[in-house]
């Protein structure tokens, strides 16, 4: 392949996937007229699941820079709640321990943006409407993913209906359980189980009869593991609620919902992931988490599985981004990682037109690789905390938490800061033909 690549082919329509076709078409277009993206997806359409996600101040810019903000915005309510601050409270006292907060002294967010919390399908929606306003990016629904090969300078992603697709390029955003690395990039880092689950639910607020104790999110903790609670429209109608808990491997199959399962077995589900609520959290001492506790909603559990950063990222003309490449155990940084690891590539590929794509793939890996490495990590000592602890280890978790907020407050605001878009990046090293012709200039010019 001679420039850059002109057919680029995308496996997933999540979060990195979307952004990544949106970034690599603002920043090639103006290189590679004929560019086209095309985003393979395996289900047949928008996956409703996966409840709401918090976007910090960085997720938001990025959002805006993708025109996906303004396309949020425009569905209003549904386009989220803002978020100024997370609120955090002992569920064992009821008292406040400190909060995260998304604006500054005089309630402006970094950069001009706050926090979001928002449902993932509302936000699928706005990057699907921004996708079909560009023209040089397909999408095609039902297309699962096996496998791929590297063929004559091509990339050849294979498909479970038998059909496949070549490109020049082909960049698997697959998430957590990624395909492209499990059967063609790295085979030997399969995804893990973290031990740690959510179990989630929405809840109306009309059906909450006691005072709600936060503003607009919280995060309750306790020594059985702890409650997120919080608005996720503008109107306040919802509130949702995501429990971190530890929760053995062994009863995931047990308690996971399933379309093909009989209402019997739905039903038992329901109820064993209503007691699991009950025996954690309804002893809590603030009156709204006991009625939440109590509600009628139904109760879902996502399992939380992580990828160790370690892996490899990448082949000749493939590569991975977003939690296919790096799945952490999820923090309201994560989407903003992925969207990171979209619109630097993005930049970087367009720097790098004229370089082979392992000189891409190279900045790319020198660019990221230790800062995914220390973001992993964090996250791994952040969700140790919410695994089943003792009266003790309980109480000093409690202690701790407000001055490990407070410690971390610098470190975190200047990390709502980062702009992926103007960030500096490193250019390509002039090729040997230059090297020689500059030192040849240089040797026959010297006196
Ligand atoms: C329960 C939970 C709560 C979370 N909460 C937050 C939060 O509040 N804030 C935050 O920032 N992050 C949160 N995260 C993390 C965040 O969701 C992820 O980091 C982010 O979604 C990663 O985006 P992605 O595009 O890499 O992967 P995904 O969003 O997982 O998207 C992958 C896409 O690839 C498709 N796909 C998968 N396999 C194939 C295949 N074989 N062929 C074709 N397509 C395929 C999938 O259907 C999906 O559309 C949470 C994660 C979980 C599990």
């Amino acid at each position: 392949m001679d420039g850059p690549p002109r057919s680029i082919i995308i496996v997933g329509a999540g979060i990195a996937g979307i952004a990544c076709a949106l970034a690599l078409s603002r920043e090639l277009t103006p290189f590679v007229p004929d560019l086209n993206i095309t985003i393979y997806e395996r289900h047949d359409i928008l996956s409703t699941s996966g409840g709401a996600i918090n976007l910090t101040p960085v997720a938001q810019r990025h959002l805006a820079q993708l025109g996906v903000l303004y396309e949020l915005d425009r569905m209003g309510p549904e386009g989220g709640a803002e978020v100024d601050a997370i609120e955090l409270y002992s569920m064992r006292s009821g008292r406040s321990m400190g909060s995260i907060d998304f604006v500054d002294q005089d309630g402006n967010g970094f950069g001009g943006y706050k926090g979001r919390r928002v449902m993932r399908i509302m936000l699928s929606v706005a990057m699907m409407n921004v996708v079909e306003k560009t023209p040089n990016i397909d999408i095609a629904f039902g297309k699962k993913v096996v496998g791929g090969e590297e063929l004559e300078g091509k990339a050849v992603v294979h498909f479970h209906d038998g059909s496949e697709a070549v490109g020049d390029l082909v960049i698997g955003c697959d998430g957590v359980h990624s395909a492209v690395r499990t059967r063609w990039v790295d085979p030997k880092c399969p995804s893990e189980y973290t031990g740690m689950s959510f179990l989630q639910a929405n809840i109306p607020t009309s059906t909450i009869s006691t005072p709600i104790h936060f503003k607009s999110s919280a995060l309750n903790i306790s020594r059985h593991g702890s409650i997120l609670t919080s608005f996720c429209d503008r109107d306040q109608d919802q509130i949702f609620a995501a429990a971190i808990v530890q929760f053995d491997q062994a009863q995931l199959s047990d308690h996971k919902h399933d379309s093909n399962q009989d209402w019997a077995t739905k039903l038992r589900i329901r109820s064993a992931l209503r007691r699991e609520i009950q025996d954690r959290f309804s002893r809590s001492a603030i009156p709204c988490i006991r009625e939440i506790t109590a509600s009628k909603s139904d109760w879902l559990l996502y399992p939380v599985y992580q990828v160790q950063p370690g892996g490899r990222w990448c082949l000749n003309r493939v590569i991975l981004l977003g939690d296919a490449a790096h799945a952490m155990p999820p923090r309201d940084e994560s989407a903003a990682y992925a969207l990171d690891d979209a619109i630097l590539f993005a930049r970087l590929l367009a720097r790098y037109r004229s370089e082979p794509l392992f000189e891409v793939f190279e900045a790319y890996e020198n660019l990221r690789r230790e800062t995914i490495h220390r973001a992993f990590k964090e996250s791994s000592r952040m969700w140790d905390r919410n695994r089943d602890m003792g009266f003790l280890e309980g109480r000093l978790k409690e202690w701790m938490m407000p001055r490990y907020v407070r410690n971390h407050r610098d470190e975190r605001e200047a990390a709502w800061e980062f702009d992926a878009t103007q960030t500096s990046l490193p250019t390509p090293a002039p090729s040997e033909d230059l090297v020689s012709l500059h030192s040849f200039l240089k040797e026959h010019t010297a006196v």
